[in-house]
């Protein structure tokens, strides 16, 4: 947890964050951008390797096209202008993980610019929608992704470092936003927002624990009413959206502390410690002219022409934020539900098939809300790890909306389809069909122990207090556990009493 400081509210008050991110995402491409070495998370160390990717003397890379069109792809859902001319650049610096000595980026002339994502603030609660706010991405480009320095899991840790180069020559895509972010809550929802739009596009799988997203976070402060921003520090290498959220709050309190006493913030690299809650210096922050940027000598420009990019913009899918407003129209669910519905593509995608083969779409959203999520959550699973698949919900919403079962059937048989781990139809066949709970077989033995249990209630029956009957349906509805047809129950007492 984020050990938040003494900071009186009134002195935070008095400062306003400034807050940019910028987010790396690996490209799922079978192969690397610049050889034609696998792209593979987990594989053995140094394995996927090459002479391109390990930098040899001589050898010279090759664009990967695919590369191109997935960066183009995912520039393009977030709203950004393609640049039909880029150019990559090497950007140099030294560390044992980077064998060549420098990183094939890009610099001046980035793949592409000028987009935005849009908040709503869900951050807020259940009014998403309410706040509309567009934080500007200043670029997208396209570069290489570095090999791993492995610090710790050996024997001779404390002595040694171990390099995995298979990580070298990853494509990637740097996403650099605007200083528009003004509370850790945005920058949050600024990355789950980026994160959705990636995973819809498809190319990356955006892992944040396999490192296929990475966020560097860059937070100033100012006092509120000044235009011109304070200096930042970049907290680099936090590997959770949640960790992120904290490393700017403490980082926020630690500026304003320091500007208060009088000193001031210097422009640095910090890394946060999630286990203590807050960020160390690690070093001074690089300039850009500390990485000689020049253009790449050996690879051509890259040019994007109009005809690419339309052949490439028509596989573009639908978008979550348009996905859930067409939802909310067809539908007729609320925005909550939908943000909901619309949590991953490919649940999205079963929800729509289910609701579109429902008789009440609007039913099978309540009852992923009311009878799914609280199971899930209580099981620790994610709705794509549900036993009860969107075809099962429709199904069951279509049962109740016919009738055919009673709500209160229906949990009970949520509950056994949670505790086999089989899917509604399946234990709706089993347990719960007209068939079984009308076994008249069962209910008589029912029937016959509460009747011998109860000579009190049959003699007043027998006396012509026939409204005791109710007395007996309901003992038999509870024996059997709500299961029971209440109009065959009925029969078989009058007929039982009768005798
Ligand atoms: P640098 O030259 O240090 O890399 P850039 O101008 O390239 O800085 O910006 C890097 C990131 O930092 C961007 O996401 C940008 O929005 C953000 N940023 C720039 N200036 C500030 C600031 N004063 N406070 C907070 N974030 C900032
Ligand atoms: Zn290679
Ligand atoms: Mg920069």
């Amino acid at each position: 947890m984020a050990t938040s400081t003494a900071l009186p509210k009134e002195v935070r008050a008095k400062y306003e964050p400034v807050i940019g991110l910028e987010v790396h995402v690996q490209l799922l491409t079978a192969s690397k951008i610049f050889c034609g070495c696998a792209n593979r998370f987990g594989d053995p160390p140094n394995t996927n390797v090459c002479p391109v990717c390990l930098g040899l003397p001589g050898a010279l890379p090759v664009l990967n096209r695919q590369a191109v069109e997935f960066a183009v792809l995912a520039s393009k859902a977030l709203g950004c202008r393609i640049n039909e001319t880029s150019i990559f650049a090497r950007k140099n610096y030294f560390y044992p993980d980077l064998p060549k000595g420098y990183q094939i980026s890009q610099y001046d002339k980035p793949l592409a610019e000028f987009g935005h994502i849009e908040l709503h603030g869900t951050n807020a609660g259940k009014g998403a929608g309410t706040t509309k706010r567009n934080i500007g991405i200043t670029r997208v480009h396209l570069e290489e992704d570095a090999g791993k320095s492995i610090h710790d899991g050996f024997a001779d840790s404390a002595s040694s470092t171990y390099l995995d180069l298979n990580r070298c020559g990853t494509p990637l895509i740097e996403i650099v936003s605007e200083p528009d972010m003004r509370s850790p809550d945005e920058a949050y929802e600024y990355l789950t927002k980026l994160k959705e739009i990636i995973l819809f596009t498809g190319v990356s799988d955006c892992n944040m624990e396999e490192g296929s997203l990475r966020c560097d976070a860059n937070v100033s402060v100012r006092p509120v009413g000044q235009k011109e921003f304070g200096t930042k520090a970049e907290v680099k290498n936090v590997n959770s959206f949640r960790f992120i959220r904290e490393a700017l709050e403490y980082e926020i309190e630690r500026q304003i502390e320091l500007i208060e006493s009088g000193d001031k913030v210097v422009q640095e690299t910090r890394l946060y410690n999630a286990n203590e809650g807050k960020t160390y210096g690690m070093r001074s922050k690089e300039r850009a002219h500390d990485y000689r940027y020049f253009p790449e000598p050996d690879l051509l420009p890259l040019v994007v022409d109009a005809a690419w990019q339309k052949q490439i913009e028509a596989t573009m899918p639908e978008l979550p934020d348009a996905r859930r407003q067409r939802f909310v129209r067809d539908f007729g669910i609320t925005a909550y539900d939908a943000e909901v519905l619309t949590a991953s593509k490919s649940f999205a995608d079963q929800f729509e098939e289910a609701a579109k083969a429902a008789k009440n779409p609007k039913r099978v959203a309540n009852l992923v809300q009311s009878e799914l999520q609280g199971r899930l959550k209580a099981k620790g699973l994610t709705i794509e790890q549900s036993p009860i698949s969107m075809k099962g919900v429709a199904f069951s919403a279509d049962l109740v909306e016919s009738g055919a079962i009673s709500s209160k059937m229906l949990k009970e048989l949520y509950d056994l389809s949670f505790e086999r781990n089989k899917d509604f139809p399946l234990i709706y066949e089993q347990e719960g069909s007209p068939k079984q709970s009308t076994d008249t077989g069962a209910l008589e033995r029912i029937i016959d122990e509460l009747i011998a249990a109860n000579p009190k209630q049959v003699e007043q029956y027998k006396a012509g207090k026939k409204t005791i009957v109710g007395f007996f349906v309901g003992q038999v509805m509870k024996a059997s556990k709500g299961q029971a047809n209440p109009s065959v129950v009925n029969e078989l007492l009058t007929k039982k009493l009768e005798s």
